[in-house]
């Protein structure tokens, strides 16, 4: 039977970022892991639950750590920067601008379309070496034993792994069977998404506007379009999904005003519903579950695969650090290692993301107030305005 180094079930965007940041690690004797991917779902098809038509922002910090894993060149063509972000609150006036030539980077965070990202993913994940593609595919059951776990796929195909990560999404079916207890919370939010066409052209501009229904952001695309994410109560997004173009971009104009001129054209519309859906222990015996599997958090901030991201780059440090130590790497000792590391940052993210949509999707003139007065506050004192901004570029 094949003997993978590490078998990664899933390959959206953390499963795919870390067969490609695993692929550049060597043994001591300058031998490369191997690694085995398996995905149900080729990236072209158009209902793919990774790549579909979502554009998300990368902070600078994701920037960084792309390119340490050797990433970063395959998606800077596809990538547009951010070079500005306005937060504004619905009829206050509380309003905090940051510009990136303020902090000295060339770029905030930068924008991609996850359709292309897929595609491209895909094409290195197939032309490298040390992977094995197994896609379409899917796992058919698993067995931990204590050196190894024996993985066995739909098609008739099995193997062993001394590491199992389970990169398949927030309904994991790995998280599923090995019965990891989860925390839900349902926002009552959906998010609404398009691509936006508009009069006056963006120019790097990003906009986070928080509404009494729900946060709406506007992110800067290629072709002068921008990426909207409209966060609204359900009712209100089965209304705003059934309206003709021309009365979603008025509803939309009357929301976001004319920060961009008049929005003159609207793409294909997406809901999601919102929840939030974590293991709040993401790993255990030769099994670590990544990016969505682990956590699966509201997009006020864009904040979700930022987090990801970053469980990627510890995984491969750690795994690479098991390696130049010799030791075994799906042990308990490189496992429990690179969770107590995770840990913090993970429940900080849920917690402070869980607290901003409760907070900013409110109409309670108390917390309007509140978070208005904030604004403000930050908007005239430079260090409080500073540490927002180094957030939302993903400094720790
Ligand atoms: C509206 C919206 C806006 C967002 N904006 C941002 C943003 O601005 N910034 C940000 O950082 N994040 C953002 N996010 C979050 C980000 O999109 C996700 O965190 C990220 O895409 C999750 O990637 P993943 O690989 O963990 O999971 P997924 O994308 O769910 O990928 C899971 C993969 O596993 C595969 N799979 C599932 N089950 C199996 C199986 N049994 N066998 C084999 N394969 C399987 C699936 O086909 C898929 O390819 C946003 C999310 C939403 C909904």
């Amino acid at each position: 039977m094949t003997h993978y180094d590490v078998v990664i079930n899933g390959a959206g965007m953390a499963g795919a970022m870390l067969a490609l940041g695993l692929s550049g690690l060597r043994r001591p004797d300058g031998s490369r892991l191997n690694i085995a991917v398996i995905e149900a779902m080729s990236p072209e098809h158009d209902r793919h639950p990774g790549f579909d038509a979502r554009s998300i922002a990368l902070a600078w910090h994701s920037q960084t750590l792309l390119q340490q894993l050797g990433i970063w060149p395959a998606l800077a063509p596809l990538a547009n920067p951010i070079t500005h972000i306005q937060v504004s609150d619905q009829g206050h006036f509380g309003r905090v601008e940051m510009s990136a030539t303020e902090y000295g980077v060339p770029a905030l965070g930068q924008v991609i379309e996850l359709h292309p990202v897929g595609r491209e993913l895909h094409r290195r994940l197939a032309e490298c070496e040390s992977i094995t593609l197994y896609c379409p595919d899917r796992i058919a059951g698993f067995e931990q034993q204590l050196q190894s776990v024996t993985i066995a796929l739909e098609s008739g195909v099995s193997f062993s792994a001394s590491l199992l990560v389970a990169a398949d999404g927030n309904r994991s079916l790995i998280g599923e069977w090995l019965g990891v207890p989860r925390r839900q919370l349902d926002y009552g939010q959906s998010a609404i998404i398009a691509n936006i066409a508009t009069a006056e052209p963006h120019a790097g501009r990003a906009f986070e506007r928080f509404t009494p229904q729900g946060p709406l952001a506007l992110l800067p695309m290629n072709e002068g379009r921008s990426s909207l994410v409209w966060c609204v109560a359900p009712e209100r997004a089965e209304q705003l999904m059934a309206m003709n173009d021309e009365a979603f971009l008025a509803a939309l104009q009357r929301e976001f005003g004319y920060r961009l001129g008049k929005l003159v054209r609207t793409g294909k519309r997406h809901c999601y519903p919102l929840i939030l859906d974590e293991a709040p222990r993401p790993w255990h015996h030769r099994v670590v579950l990544l990016g969505n599997a682990a956590h699966l958090l509201h997009p006020i901030a864009g904040q979700g695969f930022n987090l990801g991201l970053r469980d990627v780059a510890t995984l491969v440090e750690q795994l690479g650090r098991g390696l130049d130590q010799g030791q075994d790497i799906g042990s308990h000792a490189v496992l429990s290692a690179y969770g107590k590391e995770r840990l913090p940052d993970q429940a900080g993210m849920v917690n402070l993301t869980t607290a901003l949509a409760l907070l900013f999707s409110n109409d309670n003139p108390v917390l309007a107030a509140g978070r208005n007065l904030g604004l403000s506050v930050m908007a005239g004192c430079a260090p409080l305005k500073s540490q927002l901004a180094w957030r939302a570029m993903g400094k720790r």
